[in-house]
């Protein structure tokens, strides 16, 4: 009946489906929401205001394939991302850019910084806060210990429950102290958001004859990896495709290791009976506050409408039982060590392939899920299983 079989209609699924199926093959996805796009999905609320549904998601990337792959499917609105964060009291340009000094400090000590960092780094450079950190100067030192402690750690806590250090390097190097006054979140060449909505892209990727989709559907259900021999079998017969996993490994094995840790969000929508509700899309509160931000949708949709949807994001932890999603792997050694013995048992499986950012226990922006599923794609389009 089918070729292959694709676990999750999110990102990656639709990837792998639209390639698969444009091969003459033919793939069943099976979907455990009742939507495609996974966490990418939007849609219009109540209100008819077109919104995010798991929280801000903007297309970035620098890679001219990624950018040309989805155009096929979408135009998109170019939209350049700002984001303001509340520093005691005001609202600064995050990340820290020259600018944003003049913002929190008296103007002759801003001064003084600017002159200290354009004499040590190059115009339009990213510096690691980190890297500022480790400085001899002390006016350098006593810039990053600032934006430590007010844009990082209580922003980091709350989102993590860890402290920065505690998460390591990598988050907080996506937002390093940008010198330049170049205001935009992403410099990246490419930036959007689709014309007509994520969704719509989606339901573009996966409109073709070979591919059918599931929703609703647990696919424990219908799919079992038999540990004794290796085999794949779906509804009770011997499947010889492939078995392409997006969901969370843990969960393909029982969990038989032990569960691996997630930080989710809760994500609270408001809407206002006025025409916008703050001065920005989205507006981060690393320092007050429960939630961490806040995204206004119509600064990024470009939508007009009489009334405004907002949405506060509250991290937690990730719990099986509630209806949460297992948004952010927590990068930690130990979990990379669990994580790699159940990576170990999934590789015996000749059939099996995992992708994305469930299944590989790793973040990975929209672009990066694009760039690995064609990947994946590729590294076995012309393998015998
Ligand atoms: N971060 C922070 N303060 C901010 C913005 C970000 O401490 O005002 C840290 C935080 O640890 C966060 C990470 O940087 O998890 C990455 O931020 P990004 O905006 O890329 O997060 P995402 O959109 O992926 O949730």
């Amino acid at each position: 009946m089918f070729d292959d079989i694709i676990v999750g209609a999110g990102l990656t699924g639709c990837v792998l489906a639209e390639r698969i199926a444009a091969q003459g093959r033919k793939v069943l996805i099976i979907e455990k929401k009742q939507h495609i796009g996974g966490t990418c999905y939007d849609c219009y609320d109540s209100h008819g205001i077109l919104v995010h549904k798991y929280g801000p998601h903007i297309f970035n990337t620098d890679n001219k394939e990624v950018w040309d792959y989805v155009n096929r499917f979408t135009d998109f609105l170019i939209y350049h991302h700002r984001v303001l964060g509340v520093v005691e009291g005001k609202k600064v340009p995050i990340p820290f850019n020259l600018e944003s000094l003049y913002k929190v400090f008296p103007k002759t000590y801003a001064e003084v910084l600017e002159r200290k960092l354009l004499d040590k780094y190059e115009i339009n450079t990213k510096v690691p806060i980190m890297e500022l950190q480790n400085q001899k100067d002390s006016d350098l030192r006593y810039l990053a210990n600032y934006i430590y402690e007010y844009v990082f750690l209580h922003y980091t806590e709350k989102q993590w429950g860890m402290t920065p250090k505690e998460v390591g390097g990598a988050a907080m190097a996506r937002i390093p102290f940008y010198i330049s006054r170049d205001d935009r979140y992403f410099q990246n060449s490419y930036q959007g958001i689709p014309k007509e909505g994520y969704t719509r892209m989606f339901e573009r990727m996966l409109n073709h004859s070979n591919i059918r989709v599931l929703l609703n559907t647990d696919y424990r259900e219908l799919i079992k990896l038999k540990d004794e021999d290796l085999r794949i079998e779906f509804m009770d017969k011997a499947f010889g495709g492939k078995l392409i996993l997006t969901s969370p490994l843990d969960e393909a094995f029982s969990y038989r290791y032990g569960k691996l840790p997630y930080r989710s969000l809760n994500f609270v929508f408001e809407t206002y009976d006025r025409e916008f509700y703050q001065e920005i899309c989205v507006v981060n509160y690393p320092n007050n506050y429960d939630f961490t931000r806040i995204t206004e949708f119509k600064y990024m949709t470009r939508q007009k409408h009489e009334k405004t949807t907002i949405v506060k994001e509250f991290p937690c932890q990730y719990d099986y039982s509630a209806k949460l999603e297992p948004y952010y792997p927590i990068p930690k050694r130990e979990n990379e060590e669990l994580y790699g013995r159940y990576l170990k048992t999934a590789r015996q499986f000749p059939n099996l392939l995992l992708a994305g950012r469930q299944a590989d226990y790793k973040y990975y922006t929209m672009a990066e899920t694009i760039e690995n599923a064609l990947r994946v794609f590729e590294s076995n389009e012309n393998k015998e299983i």
